[in-house]
């Protein structure tokens, strides 16, 4: 095994500096969820360069991709590869708030994990076959995680079938391997449709006023569901006061650790929206974007993670990258101590507080993920993690994660045995729930006209 993991890093480290360049050049293209055809684009071709067969628009998305390599019986190991950018966190690489508001941004750092992942395949691949290693490496491009979508598609569509363990990463506040749960989480859209009207006329069937009072009358009901989050934008809701506008749309989401507390509060709210529109006279209609659970822990799978993280050893960010993440930190958290978790730990208690659309996957298929360290001071979904992303300081951390994927992939597919127990784990976990990952409503739309999705005009 030891030689076996001495060829992985080997194959590893020759790619590790056009991994790090692809960094810049995702995050220089940041592309709204399912729109990602730049970045798909750039990851397609990272892999085709090493030789390795890619489809793209796979499994009938146009920016998902897959690349397969089967060598007879044995493990199949799946890599999930992310790349979307968020809407309007577009900030220039400086530590400090400068650029474009309107503009999408890496807020999430997804332009590292797209090259950190794929370039961890690639090793991983490149190892199996000088080695004969017998069983499959399959990298899946996901688009569209930002809204919690495109790995719900890709399941319906069968991406994750036969697969027997599943590795990612992702940047966060700490360094290490996790086997531990994060929030369940469902959104939709939903549509108030009523009359429009000049400003200073009394208006009947008033959309704005209907779904601001629909969604104040669903706060006073989830307060009666001890612990469920609650987060919502107005997309379309009318540009000056003179007119009222006829229809609105509120994208709203709920979050919860427990699914099934996920699952009650979202039909309570449709329910609540719907029933207000009625008394109304406004028209309703509700459409749901995504419904995930939470992460599945897998002990099994996060042990061979953590074996590889503490052999490939801490990021090594250098005085520089301290110092320019330090003025970043002082820029969010003005006054308070740089706090940068700069060790390796492993991470099987507690709870995260985001929700993954691999979240479902992870129920079915035995899932572990490392992630590598920020600095508390800098929020994530914010522009300083857009900036922060985009300057080399984010390098070491993602080349950790990389490095170790790259190892875990191989170990993964040189131990049967392991990945056996990672199954019964996951099976003894589950005990006899029944798992039906929810397909999604939207695809559709996402797939023909994701344009429409962004400028809240779809409609299906
Ligand atoms: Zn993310």
């Amino acid at each position: 095994m030891q030689d076996t993991m001495r060829m992985a890093r080997q194959n590893w480290a020759e790619i590790a500096g056009e991994i790090e360049g692809l960094f810049a050049q995702l995050w220089a293209v940041p592309e709204l969820p399912a729109m990602e055809f730049t970045s798909s684009d750039i990851l397609c071709s990272f892999m085709e360069r090493h030789g390795i067969a890619v489809e793209r628009g796979a499994f009938g998305i146009p920016t998902a991709f897959v690349a397969s390599v089967i060598h007879g019986q044995g493990p199949r190991v799946g890599i999930l590869v992310e790349y979307d950018a968020l809407p309007a966190l577009y900030n220039d690489a400086v530590p400090y708030r400068q650029g474009n508001r309107r503009k999408p941004g890496h807020g999430c750092g997804h332009n590292h994990i797209g090259p950190v992942n794929t370039g961890a395949g690639i090793a991983a691949i490149k190892t199996m076959k000088t080695l004969s290693l017998p069983g499959e490496i399959r990298i899946i491009g996901c688009p569209a995680e930002e809204i919690g979508w495109g790995k719900l598609a890709l399941q319906a569509a069968g991406a994750f079938d036969g697969l027997d363990v599943i590795i990612t990463s992702h940047g966060d506040y700490q360094n290490g391997s996790l086997a531990r749960p994060c929030h369940s989480m469902a959104s939709g859209e939903f549509r108030f449709t009523g009359v429009s009207a000049h400003g200073g006329k009394v208006a009947t069937r008033n959309a704005l006023e209907t779904a601001e009072a629909a969604f104040a009358a669903f706060v006073r009901i989830k307060d009666e569901i001890p612990g469920l989050q609650l987060k919502h934008v107005y997309r379309d809701a009318g540009i000056t006061p003179g007119v009222t506008p006829e229809e609105v749309r509120l994208w709203a989401s709920v979050r919860h650790p427990d699914f099934t507390v996920v699952s009650e509060g979202y039909r309570k709210m449709e329910e609540t929206f719907r029933t207000i529109a009625g008394e109304r006279n406004v028209d309703f209609c509700a459409e749901q974007i995504a419904s995930c659970r939470g992460y599945l822990g897998n002990d099994t799978v996060g042990r061979v993670l953590d074996d590889c993280i503490r052999e490939v050893g801490p990021p090594r960010w250098t005085d520089d990258d301290i110092t320019w993440m330090t003025e970043l930190s002082s820029a969010c958290d003005p006054g308070a101590p740089f706090d940068l978790h700069r060790e390796i730990d492993y991470f099987d208690t507690g709870i995260d507080y985001y929700g993954q659309d691999d979240g479902n996957v992870s129920w079915v298929v035995p899932l572990g993920r490392v992630n590598w360290a920020y600095p508390n001071n800098v929020p994530i979904h914010h522009w300083a993690w857009t900036a922060l992303s985009g300057h080399s300081s984010s390098s070491p951390g993602a080349l950790m994660a990389s490095e170790t994927l790259a190892m875990a992939a191989v170990r993964l597919l040189a131990s049967p045995k392991t990945v056996e127990a990672a199954k019964s784990e996951l099976q003894a976990r589950v005990e006899d729930r029944i798992i039906t990952p929810p397909a999604p409503t939207i695809t559709d739309v996402l797939v023909k006209d994701p344009q429409s999705f962004w400028d809240a005009t779809w409609s299906r």
